[in-house]
């Protein structure tokens, strides 16, 4: 088999070495990265059809002293694939509840707070009981969080899955499908799911207006979603003419760079006073 191995070898491009080679340093990187304390995490804002702010998104950086910032695109399969990511998902957990709970004594204000759960996490051994665990301990309103999966995660058994997600929601903590319409799952999935938010996926917001088949999709995606009870959230929204259509479908929520880019905890703090100041 040495042999063979050799001769599978000789079909890897350069490329492909570079990148294999890049990758291994990342999850060397990434190995030390939380004690290093080179994570943190930013809010990006979600508004609601009247303008005004519903939640934030939390969405973790990695400032690396080695390899300077390195997006999650870039590094959260890696870390998936190496078993880093169910405490590097805490992390994410504990300081975003932390830093919006502060947020909101300090401003008297509530809103949502959406944190990305990757399909490794859910296999963690007593994922949930420990997710609702944590939530307690920050003291955060667990009906004020919502736990954004994909549809990745029901590549695996989906009764199970459903089952966790349940055991979430006892709590009153809300499930967004994330990345909607980008996996390969059937329609019939959805009436399946006990999910409460259906978010477009941003491809489909960028070619809204200039792609008739966007156009199709993301107003059926609207009608079908909002007939089965969801909140729709339309993310990537970057145009005003994108919103303005938006809105006179029925979308019930909005997140994009028209509005607000991620941002650190003090910035947001700033942008909430700004917003409620008039
Ligand atoms: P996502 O969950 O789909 O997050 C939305 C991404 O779209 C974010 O990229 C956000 O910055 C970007 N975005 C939002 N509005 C706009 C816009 O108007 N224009 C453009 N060009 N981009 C916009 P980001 O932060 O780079 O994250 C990329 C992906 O990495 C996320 O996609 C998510 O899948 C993953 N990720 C980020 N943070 C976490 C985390 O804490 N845990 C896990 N499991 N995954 C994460
Ligand atoms: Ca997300
Ligand atoms: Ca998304
Ligand atoms: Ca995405």
């Amino acid at each position: 088999t040495a042999k063979k191995r050799k001769n599978s070898f000789a079909f890897f491009s350069t490329e492909f070495k570079a990148l294999r080679d890049r990758n291994s340093i990342i999850e060397q990187e990434l190995r030390s990265a939380l004690e290093k304390e080179e994570f943190y995490v930013v809010y990006q804002p979600q508004i609601d059809r009247n303008g005004d702010l519903h939640g934030v998104e939390a969405l973790i950086r990695w400032e690396s002293k080695k390899l300077g910032n390195v997006p999650p695109d870039r590094f959260v399969q890696i870390a998936e694939e190496s078993g880093l990511m169910p405490k590097i998902g805490h992390f994410v957990l504990k300081k975003s509840l932390e830093e919006i709970g502060n947020l909101q004594k300090q401003c008297d204000i509530n809103f949502f707070v959406s944190i990305n759960v990757s399909i490794r996490q859910f296999h963690e051994n007593d994922f949930t009981g420990k997710l609702l665990e944590e939530i307690q301990e920050t003291g955060f309103d667990p009906s004020r969080i919502v736990i954004e999966i994909t549809e990745s995660l029901f590549i695996e058994e989906l009764e199970q899955i459903v089952r966790l997600l349940q055991e979430i929601k006892t709590k009153g903590v809300r499930i967004a499908l994330d990345d909607f319409g980008t996996g390969y799952s059937s329609l019939s999935l959805l009436k399946k799911l006990p999910i409460d938010e259906l978010k477009i996926d941003k491809s489909f917001i960028d070619t809204l207006l200039t792609e008739k088949e966007s156009e199709a999709m993301v107003n059926a995606i609207i009608t079908l979603g909002k007939n089965l009870g969801f909140d729709i959230v339309a993310e990537g929204v970057e145009e005003r003419r994108q919103y303005t259509w938006l809105v006179e479908k029925g979308c019930d929520l909005y997140q994009g760079y028209l509005f607000a880019k991620p941002m650190r905890i003090d910035k947001l703090m700033k942008f909430i006073e700004k917003s409620t100041s008039t």
